[in-house]
């Protein structure tokens, strides 16, 4: 089971691609055949229902991809139209302007975006392997049309003297950056070269993808031998001979996961099975066959090094930062520099624990990194026997989330929830709550969807069907999902708490979209920074132990009885456990990104491997039974996602969350005062100012650190 703080839920949190801020420009939609589309297509004008809610009772398959078609094909026009006005540019007609445009697209694709996510089919697949290009190279082209730049640069100039409000202001401000960003002001010259640097960087990162994902294929265990599985249960043995068979081979297959550690590593007892598995996974992208990634990943390092430099930045990662909470790299290196010490000193005590226990066992050897689960465990299970069939019958689902995830909201915000039978779902599992303040108003609609389905994407997150913004006066429209296991019919849904823990992290998301109170979309709920934007779930997340609102949910699903104190304080110590392991691997995993991304165009091709062993060793995250969470060869998040210098965000946002949470201890803890102040200067001010600042209004100084260790388990050991 994973985490929620951890990196492989990167995809926790989607949002759609179409903030109204990226406005694309398109003439080739009529290239393929549009379809029908008409007043009879749902999406034609906003729905009817309350809040406009999607009309999933008459949404067809077959409806969406008219509907995004008509949808660039009309924002294509509108953006012309505001571009080619011949009227002196005004905040008026050019950026309210461009945030009106698209709204036919942005409603079909909130929509599209979540059954595809949640509930898809081969069709809506093909739509979406149609579509996502054009709607990428739409995204890509707008920031680089100089008519409407020149517009927006005009207004960006004289802002000073248009009396715009704090709000409007900041939104002339990131329209400006925005384009700058993406190379607007450049010179004709300069912006061919970053077209050239962009294609080649956008085809080597589809290069690594395709190299990696064969790779992870390829790299696969296999053995002849049952007897070097042991410790797989025997339902996981026949999964590894189905593997097998279906790759026409003989024995048993274990398949690679994206992250350096493999989860089999924890069950499996023999020790030669361990480390080859761990190699298979180390050395996947490095085996110097077609699937090899070093060439490729080099050289995307030197071409962003030099779109770095193209922009004006002195390296890549400066640029990428400028946007973010941290601002600069250096803010981002200080931050983890600063938790090395404690993470890795953590990682030795627990380290010396395990190597105790191979000694123990009369093991005669030193841990290695394929031994760290597997011994872990025992640890564990010596230290705090915490067994989940013993937690999961007072972890009902509906229980959790109406006792424990709803009543923590309503006891720091006042929001009440009331389920509704009227609202059509996408699936018969989805369930409708409508969501009132205080003194009654409506709010918001909040959907949830928690059981997993074959149709699902793996992972939790949260979405929105509708964005608030009082420009266009419309109220949120929210969904989470997430991969709960469904009963059989009758049965109550008993979960463990690392997904009781999944459900407040996604419903920390959703209360950032439904408090959202902002003028225009583009500032609106979380479309925020990276290193900001799993801040609050993260945050909510410290609720599920709460006292008061863990003894209201963590209730025996028969006898209603309160979960024993003991067992309760088992969960509680058993928090901090390995989390010098997971900050270190993640911590290395980060450094390793900056590092990359701090070459000059003047450096020299790298060796990845020796870079990476350098990189290690200056940031002292050279530990040998810690390796990173991945490795740079196969580290797809930086060379393919969006995560490149951007993977300290992680990190950021726990401290941001541990942070926000000592606060409430040294200000009465949970209360209502406390969650409508944070409410009102946070939780409903989207990207509306400065993240830096609005975070350090509402703490009254900067985050640090040291909540965020001292949660984590991270100080120094008491002295003996
Ligand atoms: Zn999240």
């Amino acid at each position: 089971m994973t985490n929620l703080t951890q990196p492989n839920n990167a995809l926790l949190y989607l949002k759609t691609l179409l903030v109204t801020g990226v406005i694309v420009i398109c003439s080739t939609s009529s290239a393929l055949a549009a379809g029908e589309f008409g007043p009879s297509n749902p999406f034609f004008a906003p729905s009817t229902l309350p809040f406009q809610a999607p009309a999933f009772d008459k949404i067809k398959d077959e409806d969406f991809q008219p509907a995004i078609e008509a949808g660039m094909a009309k924002q294509s026009a509108e953006v012309m139209a505001i571009a080619d006005n011949p009227a002196a540019p005004t905040f008026d007609n050019t950026i309210v302007a461009l945030e009106k445009s698209g709204q036919l697209l942005d409603r079909v694709m909130a929509v599209f975006s979540g059954v595809t996510g949640a509930n898809t089919n081969d069709t809506l697949q093909k739509i979406k392997t149609i579509e996502a290009p054009k709607l990428s190279a739409h995204q890509d082209s707008i920031h680089l049309n100089a008519k409407l730049f020149a517009r927006v640069e005009a207004i960006y100039k004289q802002r000073a003297g248009l009396k715009l409000d704090a709000e409007s202001l900041r939104l002339v401000e990131r329209y400006y950056d925005q384009f700058v960003h993406a190379g607007a002001a450049l010179s004709e010259a300069d912006k061919a070269e970053l077209r050239k640097v962009n294609e080649e960087l956008s085809t080597l990162s589809n290069t690594f993808s395709n190299k990696l994902l064969a790779a992870t294929k390829d790299g696969a265990f296999v053995t002849k031998d049952r007897a070097s599985l042991a410790g797989l249960s025997d339902a996981q043995i026949a999964a590894a001979e189905q593997a097998a068979k279906s790759r026409k081979v003989d024995g048993y297959l274990i398949l690679l996961q994206n992250t350096t550690q493999q989860p089999d590593l924890v069950l499996l007892t023999d020790r030669a099975t361990r480390q080859a598995i761990f190699e298979h996974s180390w050395n996947r992208t490095e085996r110097g066959d077609a699937n090899d990634t070093r060439d490729t990943v080099v050289r995307i390092a030197q071409l962003r090094a030099q779109k770095g430099k193209l922009l004006g930045y002195p390296s890549f990662a400066a640029w990428k930062l400028e946007d973010q909470m941290a601002k600069t790299p250096e803010a981002a290196l200080k931050f983890m520099d600063a938790i090395v010490p404690a993470a890795t000193e953590k990682a030795a005590r627990e380290a010396k624990d395990i190597q105790d226990v191979i000694d123990a066992e009369k093991g005669g050897f030193q841990l290695q990194p394929w031994d760290w689960t597997y011994y872990a465990e025992k640890v564990r299970k010596a230290r705090y026997d915490l067994d989940d069939a013993q937690v999961k019958p007072y972890f009902e689902l509906n229980c959790v989330l109406e006792n424990g995830v709803f009543y923590a909201a309503t006891q720091l915000y006042g929001i009440t929830f009331k389920e509704r039978h009227d609202i059509p779902v996408y699936h018969p599992d989805v369930r409708v709550f409508e969501v009132f303040n205080a003194d009654g108003s409506h709010l918001a609609l909040f959907y949830c969807d928690y059981f997993k389905r074959d149709n699902k994407n793996g992972g939790a997150w949260m979405s929105e069907f509708v964005g608030q913004t009082r420009l266009l006066g419309t109220s949120p429209v929210i969904f989470n999902v997430a991969n709960l296991p469904k009963p059989a019919p009758g049965e109550p849904a008993l979960i463990s708490f690392t997904d009781v823990v999944t459900m407040f992290h996604e419903f920390g998301h959703a209360l950032h979209g439904m408090f959202s109170d902002a003028e225009y979309p583009t500032l609106a709920g979380t479309a925020t920074a990276r290193d900001f934007v799993e801040f609050p779930s993260q945050f909510n997340e410290h609720w599920a132990l709460y006292p008061s609102v863990f003894g209201h949910y963590a209730r025996h699903y028969k006898s209603g009885a309160p979960m024993p104190e003991e067992l309760a304080a088992r969960i509680r110590k058993a928090a901090t456990f390995n989390k010098g392991y997971e900050m270190t691997e993640l911590l290395a995993a980060a450094e390793l990104d900056m590092q990359w991304h701090f070459l000059t165009p003047a450096d020299p091709l790298q060796n990845p491997d020796q870079f990476e062993k350098q990189a290690l060793e200056k940031t002292r995250l050279n530990v040998g039974y810690v390796p990173p969470r991945y490795r740079t060869t196969y580290f797809s998040h930086i060379w393919a996602s969006g995560y490149s210098a951007g993977y300290y965000a992680y990190l950021w946002t726990q401290m941001l969350s541990d942070d926000a949470y000592q606060w409430f201890a040294e200000n009465g803890e949970l209360s209502r005062a406390n969650g409508d102040r944070f409410r009102k200067m946070v939780l409903s001010r989207g990207n509306t100012e400065d993240l830096g600042k609005m975070y350090e209004t509402w703490r009254g100084a900067p985050p640090n650190t040291k909540a965020m260790l001292k949660h984590r388990g991270l100080e120094a050991a008491p002295a003996k």
